[in-house]
């Protein structure tokens, strides 16, 4: 870490030098806030509320697996220059515990989403597993960090972005407030939907393959099975994946998850195993700059979520 550190304040370094030698082609600074989130999620909440007043910037480019992403040496340089950095919290980035106190001594207001929130604990079963692959232990979760894939977590995370927003921009409180009022409805919208195809649900036990949907499990009256742990690096015990095959006999599962960007082989090895299927289930980040073009977000993500859960648990 001492050498990361030490690789960012040289880029720092050389940032600011080379910031004095270019004037002439600098183009004219945008007027507004620029903000960035840390990855998909946050960056959608604040663009959806901050609207034209803000240029949004996700730091984890769309269509990355954000347990995996590490900052660059001149992403501290860019967070200082920026006004305000959206971030998920409960563990979620680990990378941004060493870079916090130079962007808030930079002046940049930061915006923990989670904070306030009722978190649920890191699940204690997964511990054994959570490794990377040389063995080393990795830095101990105490939350289960995926907390915006339940519509109405996300939905209060809104609420921190939007007072955020205020605090540093009162003069379109109201502009904020009423883009703030839009999401909520669609969130809203997309729990009630949600309750309503969870009640004619026929099973309610789902597996998936890193633990990404526990939120969404305890809000609807789900049970989650992960293959992996919270992060998706962590491999399963052959043991694991026998007592996983029993449970799915047991139940008479059909269709085995795995999210987006995670490979799909321990899925289809469970699947194989028992003759089911395999189906995605999308934790919000499997989502490429392209397709935002095309129209698609967090809700359309939900919503395709929503009827691949009724392919599985229907029937
Ligand atoms: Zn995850």
């Amino acid at each position: 870490m001492k050498k990361l550190i030490s690789i960012i304040m040289a880029a720092v370094l050389i940032t600011g030098l080379a910031a004095c030698g270019r004037t002439a082609e600098e183009p004219a600074k945008q007027s507004g806030l620029t903000i960035y989130a840390s990855f998909y999620p946050m960056q959608f909440l604040v663009s959806e509320i901050a609207g034209d007043k803000a240029q949004v910037k996700s730091l984890v480019p769309a269509g990355v697996e954000p347990h995996d992403w590490e900052p660059k040496p001149r992403t501290l340089a860019e967070l200082q220059e920026s006004d305000m950095l959206v971030y998920n919290g409960a563990g979620m980035e680990a990378w941004l515990g060493d870079l916090l106190p130079s962007i808030e001594k930079a002046g940049v207001k930061t915006v923990n989403t989670s904070m306030g929130l009722d978190l649920l604990p890191f699940d204690e079963k997964n511990a054994d597993e959570h490794e990377d692959e040389e063995g080393e232990e990795e830095v101990a979760l105490i939350y289960d960090p995926h907390i915006w894939v339940s519509p109405v977590k996300y939905k209060q995370q809104a609420q921190n972005v939007l007072d955020a927003l205020i605090e540093l921009d009162a003069a379109n409180q109201e502009y904020y407030s009423a883009n703030y009022e839009k999401l909520a409805e669609q969130l809203d919208k997309l729990d009630s939907d949600y309750r309503q195809a969870v009640a004619g649900f026929k099973s309610k036990v789902f597996i998936v393959s890193h633990s990404a949907f526990e939120y969404l499990a305890k809000e609807y009256g789900l049970t989650q099975l992960p293959i992996r742990g919270v992060t998706p690096q962590a491999e399963p015990s052959p043991a694991k994946l026998a007592e996983l095959a029993e449970i799915c006999r047991e139940n008479n599962i059909k269709y085995i998850f795995f999210e987006s960007l995670v490979s799909p082989k321990l899925s289809e090895t469970l699947a194989n195993e028992i003759g089911a299927q395999v189906l995605v289930l999308n934790d919000g980040q499997g989502i490429t700059e392209e397709q935002m073009k095309q129209g698609r977000s967090y809700i359309t993500i939900m919503y395709e979520n929503l009827e691949n859960l009724k392919k599985a648990l229907m029937q």
